[in-house]
């Protein structure tokens, strides 16, 4: 093949994405939705029958599930496990294109194709293929330990980790962990959430694989016990920072995960925000587009600081 010189630009204008899909059988499967064609994973064979999409107008293609995607050359280089420049030089041979041989040219470098894939199809993160609701969880934690010694950093009484119904984990894949249920705004429990104790442990919170943080706030199942209590509603980042207010005797509280705030979330704190109000944040890590959100519902200003275990001071 050396020697001979193909326009990838040239190749991805006179090729379309439905095209290809049709070459290779999977144009019909494709249901249209909206400017896009949705539908299974011709690759990952993911489980979400809506995971890969097709932008017809930008000519390219993106899956939710294995995280793939690019233009007519990606595709067929995944799909025939080749590489772009061997793409291009089979679709230019199956739709008689007439590339092959033209005079030289500067070839486009191969990672044209990925920065053009960032632009055009960066996975938009409200479409982010989520459940609707986290399922409640099958099985109870039955020997944690609310008084271990190795909690004694966190610097929480144990009445507090016991009261929310957390403790050491001492076996499984929260071992070593502080395990602190998590429930949805009903009351039932959907997860654990496993909180490093030291310091440079990472992840610093280890959630179950199919659980979804983004979908619930942490204690809001406790707000029927606090709505009518005077003050402001206390907002914390982590988990973390909910114990901390409740050890300091705050009972107004809720908790994010990761400072970040999805829809739902602000959904769900907006909807209690009216009992209050001011909103306090606490804790670091908020991220700005969080607090943007935020400040649209309520007075918003920032709390006290605690120390947290496992940051660096
Ligand atoms: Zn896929």
């Amino acid at each position: 093949m050396a020697g001979s010189f193909v326009s990838f630009a040239e190749v991805k204008r006179a090729v379309t994405m439905e095209a290809v899909l049709t070459r290779y059988n999977l144009f019909a499967a494709l249901a249209p939705k909206g400017k896009n064609l949705v539908g299974g994973c011709p690759f990952c064979k993911g489980k979400s029958a809506r995971q890969f999409q097709v932008n017809t107008a930008k000519n390219a293609w993106y899956c939710f599930g294995c995280k793939a995607g690019g233009n007519v050359l990606d595709f067929v280089a995944k799909s025939e496990d080749v590489s772009v420049r061997a793409a291009a030089l089979k679709l230019d041979s199956w739709f008689g294109l007439g590339l092959k041989g033209e005079a030289a040219r500067a070839e486009e470098p191969v990672t044209s194709a990925e920065t053009e894939l960032e632009e055009k199809m960066a996975p938009p993160v409200e479409e982010k293929t989520l459940p609707a609701e986290n399922p409640p969880l099958t099985f109870t934690l039955k020997t944690l330990d609310p008084k271990h010694e190795e909690l004694g950093v966190l610097g929480l009484a144990a009445e507090t980790i016991e009261h929310f119904g957390a403790g050491y984990c001492s076996k499984g894949l929260l071992k070593g962990r502080l395990a602190i249920p998590i429930h949805d705004s009903e009351g039932e429990l959907l997860a654990y959430a496993g909180l490093a104790i030291e310091d440079d442990a990472t992840p610093r919170y280890l959630f179950p694989p199919k659980f979804h943080p983004e979908l619930e706030v942490f204690n809001l199942h406790r707000f029927a016990d606090f709505a009518r209590e005077d003050g402001p509603l206390y907002l914390a980042s982590e988990i973390l920072g909910v114990l901390q207010l409740a050890d300091a005797g705050q009972v107004t509280v809720l908790g994010l995960f990761d400072g970040s705030l999805s829809e739902k979330q602000e959904e769900a704190v907006a909807g209690v925000l009216s009992h209050f109000e001011e909103l306090v944040l606490v804790g670091e890590g908020f991220s700005d587009r969080a607090v943007a959100r935020l400040v649209r519902h309520a007075a918003v200003s920032w709390g006290p600081e605690f120390p947290c275990a496992g940051k660096p001071q």
